[in-house]
């Protein structure tokens, strides 16, 4: 677990395109961070930088008490979750769990209790011997997710992870987020432009506008304003 502060960060893509403009956040140690606003607000951008996947223009990144500005993704200890799970076809739901792990030499016993615990806290006991292509929309996600816990992360980072389910199960997953953070505690980073999943899932919540943070507060603070 980690605290993730963004000091003064800005982004600028090429065509002086401003994505993020002076953000500053900081995100607790264990705390579920979810950063809210309309498209192109800047908010995947500001998650790419916390991810290492895209560049920071300005300012200072910090995670845990590194700044990370010029770490590579690999370095950083953070899983990543996005809304197209992603997942490799041709591999069992098993095999996709266990895949990460083996290209870091992780010993097999090691895997497999890893694996399982995952499984278990996701429902997914009884699909570990399907492919992707036979699981449901909202298995498939709970199968993204189980290949983030399964790394055992300083954080997570979710960009519109339920955008591609339907209404129910988008209800059901948020259920299942919260009680996955309420058992493992890591820090969590979480973009969307849903508002009812923001009030429904964040500790705390920041309002995104045209690349500025206007506003961070917990959701019964947001929700009582006038
Ligand atoms: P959001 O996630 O809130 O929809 P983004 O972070 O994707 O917003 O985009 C913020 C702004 O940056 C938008 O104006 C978008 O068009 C622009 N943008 C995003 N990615 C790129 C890119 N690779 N090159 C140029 N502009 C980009
Ligand atoms: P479907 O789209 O077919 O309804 P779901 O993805 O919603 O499938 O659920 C798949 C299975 O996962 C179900 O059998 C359900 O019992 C189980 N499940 C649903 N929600 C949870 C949860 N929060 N934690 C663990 N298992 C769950």
């Amino acid at each position: 677990m980690a605290k993730i502060v963004l000091d003064g960060v800005d982004k600028v893509y090429s065509g002086n395109v401003k994505a993020v403009d002076d953000l500053n956040l900081e995100i607790n140690d264990g705390e579920f961070m979810v950063l809210v606003g309309p498209s192109g607000c800047g908010k995947s951008t500001a998650l790419r930088m916390i991810a290492g996947l895209e560049e920071i223009t300005d300012g200072d990144l910090h995670i845990g008490d590194q700044v990370v500005n010029d770490l590579p993704p690999k370095d950083r200890d953070i899983a990543m979750v996005f809304q197209n799970y992603a997942l490799y076809p041709h591999m069992t739901v098993e095999q996709n769990l266990a895949f990460g792990l083996k290209l870091r030499k992780i010993p097999k016993a090691e895997i497999k209790a890893r694996v399982d615990q995952a499984a278990a806290m996701l429902g997914l006991e009884a699909y570990l011997k399907r492919k992707p292509a036979a699981l449901s929309g909202g298995q498939r996600q709970r199968v993204a997710m189980g290949r983030a816990i399964v790394r055992e992360p300083q954080a997570f980072l979710m960009d519109e992870p339920l955008s591609n389910l339907d209404a129910k199960l988008r209800v059901q997953m948020r259920a299942s987020l919260n009680q996955l953070h309420e058992r493992l505690g890591v820090t969590t980073v979480y973009v969307t432009h849903d508002q009812v999943e923001a009030m429904t899932l964040g500790d705390r919540v920041a309002v995104l506008r045209e690349g500025r943070l206007q506003q961070v507060d917990t959701p019964k603070i947001l929700f009582d304003q006038p």
